[in-house]
């Protein structure tokens, strides 16, 4: 009661607590869910007795690294064994309230089960990332993300705890959504950054000026890259006259447990939820912040299906450094999945580099298509773009523009750059595009 609307944090005891403290509490956290892990989930017992590791064994936050890791084969591979929540559950199923399930898209959804507790504390959470980039009570938002299954669902329940009117938007038609946009006045939406450029552009084309005739002053965007691509993100606020704040999410945790905050320099992690490792993609060597690695997150408060030591497969990097807003909990910058990176002539290349460089350039649509394929027995890659109908360069000219840039930016020029007219391009998925085809796995399909 009593919430100061002028407050930047949502809570400012956690948010600006000093480094040391935050460590205290997470060393306090994690001996707890080791040991509730150990005693309450068939897995980790197992997995820990072989590895010769007791609970008692953490002392320290390092002391996590003597521990074994997990990942989603893990999951898979225990889910429905032993009970219907399977042998990483550590809580009676008569503790679950909900479960939400990942998209599947690498292998067979994995669910991952709350208690009444863990549901609560991940929508504080939620209104906390939503304080963090200025909702308030005043608000109208609109959460246009999937309700089916997907975690990212109920964090809506995250803005009405803050006290904003909220419209459970979901995947409606975009002119449904546009006609709820233009009829409603919100101030704030959330989508996928794909989505969010799509829209934009169908509003325009159906004689809706977003910047004039609607109102939206904010856009969230997450389970995509772009929103962390700074020429992305720059494309839509222009096409929007509004601030894009990018959210990053995990169906095995949080709809979103870390967000970005007015200095959109890397994503604020809730350290008081996660503990957070990156490790060397090959050797699962601990790396120092600062390096890139995988990033390995440890569950610290939920008790449903505590993770320890679980390999996201996202790359990236953290940075405990000092922000200009004033949160002590640390940020990570995310360069894309570790399944999307591929090796060109000894280069790591992700896709969204590619993104960065297409996004950039003028001329273009945005649009584009990567395919990865081998060739002489090397990887090479494909880059299909599509050129703006006012462009009076030719083809010829453009591809070699694109190439040229791409060769700068990431060191290996593509196989080929292939110009479509605009709108030639079948990646306008509604709400979540696909834009990279890996010949090479291809093959093994039947
Ligand atoms: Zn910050």
């Amino acid at each position: 009661m009593g919430r100061d609307l002028n407050s930047k944090f949502w809570n400012e005891e956690l948010e600006t607590m000093p480094r040391g403290e935050l460590e205290k509490h997470q060393l306090e956290d994690l001996k707890e869910i080791v040991k509730f892990a150990y005693e309450n989930a068939p897995y980790y017992k197992r997995s820990f007795d072989e590895a010769g590791v007791k609970p008692e064994d953490i002392k320290t936050l390092k002391d996590i690294q003597k521990f074994p890791f997990i990942d989603k084969k893990t999951q898979r591979d225990t889910q429905g064994k032993g009970s219907f929540l399977g042998e990483l559950c550590a809580v009676p199923e008569e503790d679950v309230v909900f479960i939400s399930t990942s998209s599947g898209s690498t292998g067979v959804p994995t669910m991952s089960p709350f208690t009444k507790k863990d549901f609560d504390e991940f929508q504080d959470t939620e209104s906390r990332w939503f304080w963090q980039i200025g909702m308030r009570p005043k608000d109208r938002y609109v959460h246009a993300l999937n309700f089916s299954l997907y975690v990212g669902g109920p964090d809506v329940i995250g803005a009405q705890n803050l006290g904003a009117l909220c419209i459970w938007g979901g995947t409606l038609p975009s002119e449904r959504l546009l006609f709820v946009l233009k009829t409603y006045q919100p101030t704030i939406i959330w989508t996928s950054p794909s989505y969010a450029w799509q829209l934009g552009e169908k509003a325009l084309k159906s004689g809706i000026d977003p910047k004039k005739d609607l109102n939206i002053k904010k856009i969230i965007v997450a389970g995509e890259l772009g929103g962390s691509i700074d020429a992305t993100r720059k494309a839509i606020e222009d096409l929007w006259g509004a601030e894009v704040y990018d959210f990053y999410g995990l169906s095995d945790i949080f709809g979103a447990c870390a967000a970005m905050c007015e200095a959109k320099d890397g994503l604020h992690i809730a350290e008081n939820h996660i503990l957070v490792e990156t490790v060397d993609i090959h050797t699962g060597e601990v790396l120092e912040p600062g390096q890139v690695g995988e990033l390995v997150f440890t569950t610290l408060r939920k008790h449903a299906r505590p993770l320890i030591r679980f390999r996201t497969g996202d790359i990236g990097w953290i940075d405990n450094t000092p922000c200009s807003c004033g949160r002590t909990h640390g940020r990570i910058h995310i360069s894309g999945r570790k399944d999307d990176m591929f090796i060109v002539s000894a280069v790591n290349v992700f896709p969204s580099d590619i993104e960065a460089v297409i996004r950039d350039m003028s001329g273009i649509t945005g649009e584009y298509l990567i395919r990865v394929f081998e060739k002489d027995f090397t990887c090479k890659y494909s880059v299909e773009i599509e050129k703006n109908s006012d462009n009076p360069k030719s083809d010829e000219e453009v591809s070699k523009e694109v190439s040229d840039a791409l060769k700068a930016r990431i060191g290996v020029k593509p196989y080929s750059v292939v110009v479509h007219p605009d709108g030639g391009l079948d990646t306008r998925s509604e709400h979540k595009s696909r834009r990279i085809i890996d010949e090479r796995k291809l093959d093994y399909v039947i």
